[in-house]
């Protein structure tokens, strides 16, 4: 055996005991919860024999089984410091309404080799999406033991979903109907979805769940097996308006075709009458997905270079340890994490992302949250010239008159600008605008979560296009032919995970708001990517070479 292996199979072991001495520890934490428990029981009978006045007695818990869930601390509390205010009656309402609400103790954690413990078998890889199973991550009753998957559904927005149920205006068993939800868009698999490595962010299945799971979705009553499974990615059609892309319009810059951009319907007065004198402007059709996050940790670990144990360790401290299966339960793999999903808005015929014809052109632009500049036009960055500057260049491309592609003599092309909620380099605002204050330059804060975004490209077929250049293993890669940025992070997870990019390119300098034309220059002092160095073209090595160094703001 190599020293290599070797070495493999002694890491691997000691992770195995840093997961059971994890789980002990937790164990451990329980005995103690109960001996917390076992005092205050101890005070509480105590109190109540020597309290003849029953107004006195706080002690409100109806079996010594929901006051060792409550915990002992939280008990101890109440004993001594009820608030003044509140009445028994209030507080005894509240208790009826959660043992209504959730019948069941409260279980803080869970084991796998705990009684009854069954997780529904999870293939991330295989092909067939039955093999590979449901994702299952609630704490119904129904579900809890079969769950295989940790977190909640909806990302951030679970607390919403928390806070209605608590406050009564939905019940938490409440399972939507998703019989008329289904896509009006194929996004159809491809062989990315099960080869090993290349999805490991999100469900790709996630628009399909409830159709392919119809069947563990049924309840018992119908005949199914009554699972609560959710879809993590809904896909639609619409239209958008953008006022900058009505004065591209008015410029010339994009034409009507009736097709993919169309006159908007005519501005009215306020008495009905159509206002001819006013020109509305112009809508565009695109297809969208929304996609929320859904980790499978072994492939994330992977992605980032750090051992699974790591990874769900550090998860568990820096969320506050409010997952704890993330330590106790090894053996469930998939995480939904509470953070923001994205969206992918398509420009054009879906079906050409994965096309391998020869005459397909693609354009894309994978867009960082930036809500200051995006929605409310702070002039601080160039945020918003960028995006809709990237939206024009994936019109013209599904139009096929984009430049390159007219260059090149093909005919069809298709457009994708992903939008992650993301928030200055996934820092988030607050942490933004101190930085904005601080005015600090250099190289220390770079954005490293690059890493997940090809996933997306995997998923709409790009990566199976087999118009790029010929892989290690022989088989051609996948091929985006224009991408609009400036970001080597971005650049190298997409080339990274097998995909070619043909031409990239930055904001053009006429597009620039005069306020943001000293960041760009900093940018490009400071080693970030531009076409342009001493006002000539860079070649594509030249290009390879140059070294991306961190800017306050977000990345393009
Ligand atoms: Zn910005």
């Amino acid at each position: 055996m190599s020293n290599d292996a070797i070495l493999t199979q002694i890491l691997f072991q000691i992770q195995a005991i840093q997961v059971s001495q994890q789980t002990l520890a937790a164990k451990v934490d329980v005995l103690y919860d109960v001996y917390d428990l076992l005092t205050v029981v101890g005070r509480c009978v105590s109190r109540r024999r020597s309290n003849s006045d029953s107004k006195l007695d706080k002690c409100h818990f109806h079996s010594s089984v929901e006051l060792y869930n409550l915990g002992g601390f939280r008990i101890a509390t109440s004993l001594s410091t009820s608030p003044p205010g509140k009445t028994l009656t209030t507080e005894t309402k509240d208790k009826e309404r959660e043992k209504a609400l959730y019948p069941g103790r409260v279980l803080l954690t869970t084991y796998p080799d705990q009684h009854g413990i069954q997780p529904y078998i999870l293939h991330w890889f295989a092909k067939d999406p039955l093999v590979r199973g449901p994702v299952i991550c609630s704490r119904l009753p129904s579900s809890i033991k079969f769950r295989n998957a940790l977190g909640a559904h909806s990302g951030s927005y679970s607390i919403y979903r928390a806070l209605a149920i608590g406050m009564g205006t939905l019940s938490p068993s409440h399972r939507p109907d998703y019989s008329m939800t289904a896509p009006p868009v194929d996004i159809p698999p491809n062989e990315s979805w099960w080869t090993p490595g290349k999805i490991i962010s999100f469900d790709p299945w996630g628009h399909l769940a409830p159709q392919i799971f119809a069947n563990q979705l049924r309840t018992k009553e119908e005949g199914g097996e009554g699972l609560d499974v959710r879809p993590s990615i809904a896909v639609t059609r619409a239209h958008i308006k953008l006022s900058e892309l009505d004065e591209t319009v008015r410029r010339g810059g994009i034409d009507v075709d009736g097709k993919i951009v169309m006159k908007s319907r005519p501005v009215k007065r306020e008495d009905g009458s159509v206002n001819e004198s006013i020109d509305p402007g112009v809508e565009v059709a695109v297809s969208k997905a929304a996609v929320e996050p859904v980790w499978y940790l072994p492939g994330v670990a992977e992605r980032f270079g750090i051992s699974e144990t790591l990874l769900r360790r550090s998860l568990f401290e820096e969320t506050g340890g409010m997952y704890p299966e993330l330590i106790t339960r090894p053996d469930i793999k998939v995480f939904l994490p509470p953070i923001g999903n994205f969206t992918v808005y398509i420009f054009g015929d879906p079906a050409l992302l994965s096309s391998s014809s020869p005459d397909v052109h693609v354009t894309l632009r994978v867009h960082d949250e930036c809500n200051g500049s995006d929605v409310f036009g702070s002039d601080i960055c160039t945020c918003k010239p960028y995006l809709v500057y990237a939206i024009e260049e994936c019109i013209r491309t599904a139009q096929g008159v984009q430049a390159d592609m007219v260059k090149d003599g093909k005919k069809k092309g298709v457009g994708v600008v992903v939008y992650f909620r993301k928030e200055g380099r996934a820092l988030g605002e607050v942490t933004k605008y101190l930085v904005y204050n601080l005015r600090k330059r250099g190289g220390d804060s770079a954005d490293r979560f690059q890493a997940l975004m090809s996933d997306v490209l995997h998923w709409l077929g790009i990566g199976v296009n087999g118009r790029g250049s010929a892989g290690a293993d022989g088989k051609k890669r996948g091929r985006v032919d224009n991408m609009v940025s400036m970001s080597d992070m971005k650049y190298d997870a997409v080339v990274g995970s097998g995909i070619d990019v043909g031409r990239r390119y930055e904001l053009p300098d006429h597009l620039i708001p005069p306020d943001s034309r000293v960041e760009i220059d900093a940018k490009i002092a400071s080693g970030y990517f531009s076409t342009r160095k001493d006002g000539k073209e860079l070649t594509p090595e030249e290009l390879r070479k140059t070294v991306g160094r961190g800017w306050e703001e977000v990345e393009h």
